[in-house]
């Protein structure tokens, strides 16, 4: 008798695909994502579970954004939306083709494996359209920070010492629109690559679909995904083996396993820092709290020991 597959959605962390101190070119991205994808072909071949995979984004559009600002004398730059868009082609076509690749090493061509552009809906009264936290882009100089402000609208601070910088507003992700298509895919038995990047932005406004300035975070954006594909464990992967309490300081103790009471309870605490940690760990619990069975925080190169159960940071539900 075929034993049910489950579903487990994996969201790969920037670093496994550019690394920091690399210059970012694409065989060196490549590369990384060849690691990645051993992980992953792993855990389709092992036959016990369906895959879905989310990434983000940051370095790739970060670096997209550098070239866009040195030629704009020569091509019209293109806004967050629609670089966000280039970014998801990019990332989807190195997973598709470097997965294909080992699966089909190991005999398994046949699987299929698509990417979707993923538009992510946010909510126009979102609070954080007044308070933009997020920086992207290039550093300026503080002549150039204040004609971009009046030119351009853009709110530009100062970024920790090194100059001026663009900062956008970092939306909570409220839905998935292509939801429907990325579902007949899973259930179809394609390995499906989306809401790369936290997804497209968009706001619903007099019936349409626009897209804005902004950026969702990638691993909340994740939970979303797996929620609408009735994931059963959702896996984040980045460069860390266990989320720590008392993360670099005094009394630093790697986390085997949180129940979703005490993640809140040490969310509260302050554990876990905004922008990285905290996200992921929010991520998990409102995956579990909506469901899930577990979901698991751990280093990228651990992917397949993470999935079943033995180690990273495991968050179940509460006894
Ligand atoms: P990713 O690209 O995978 O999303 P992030 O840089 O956003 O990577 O998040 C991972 C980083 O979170 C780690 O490299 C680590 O420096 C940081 N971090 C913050 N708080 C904690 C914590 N409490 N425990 C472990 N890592 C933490
Ligand atoms: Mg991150």
């Amino acid at each position: 008798m075929r034993v049910d597959k489950k579903t487990v959605v994996v969201a790969l962390g920037g670093n496994a695909i550019l690394q920091r101190g690399q210059k970012g070119t694409f065989e060196e991205q490549l590369k990384n994502v060849q690691r990645a994808c051993e992980q992953l072909a792993q855990m389709v071949l092992s036959g016990k579970w369906r895959l879905v995979i989310t990434h983000g984004n940051g370095p790739q559009v970060g670096n997209l954004l550098l070239q866009q600002d040195a030629a704009k004398e020569i091509v019209p730059p293109m806004p967050m939306d629609a670089c966000g868009a280039q970014t998801q082609g990019l990332i989807g076509y190195m997973i598709q083709q470097t997965l294909h690749n080992i699966l089909d090493r190991e005999g398994r061509g046949d699987i299929p494996i698509a990417t979707v552009v993923t538009q992510v809906l946010v909510d126009k009264g979102d609070p954080a359209f007044q308070n933009p936290t997020k920086p992207v882009g290039p550093f300026y100089t503080v002549e150039d920070a204040r004609r971009l402000r009046i030119e351009k609208g853009w709110h530009i601070v100062e970024d920790a010492g090194r100059g001026w910088r663009r900062v956008v507003p970092s939306p909570d992700p409220k839905g998935i629109v292509e939801r429907d298509a990325i579902k007949a895919l899973v259930e179809s038995r394609v390995i499906v690559i989306a809401s790369g990047g936290g997804g497209i932005p968009v706001i619903r406004g007099d019936g349409c679909l626009r897209g804005v300035e902004a950026v969702i975070d990638k691993d909340l954006a994740g939970q979303r995904l797996a929620a609408e594909v009735g994931a059963d464990v959702f896996l984040i992967l980045t460069d860390v083996e266990k989320v720590m309490l008392n993360f670099g300081g005094p009394g630093e103790t790697p986390i085997e396993r949180m129940t979703v009471a005490e993640a809140r309870r040490y969310l509260a605490e302050g554990h876990f820092k905004k922008g990285s940690m905290e996200p992921k760990v929010r991520a998990a619990v409102r995956f579990v709290e909506a469901g899930g069975e577990r979901a698991a925080i751990g280093h990228l190169f651990q992917a397949v020991e993470i999935l079943e159960g033995k180690a990273g940071t495991q968050i179940v539900r509460d006894a």
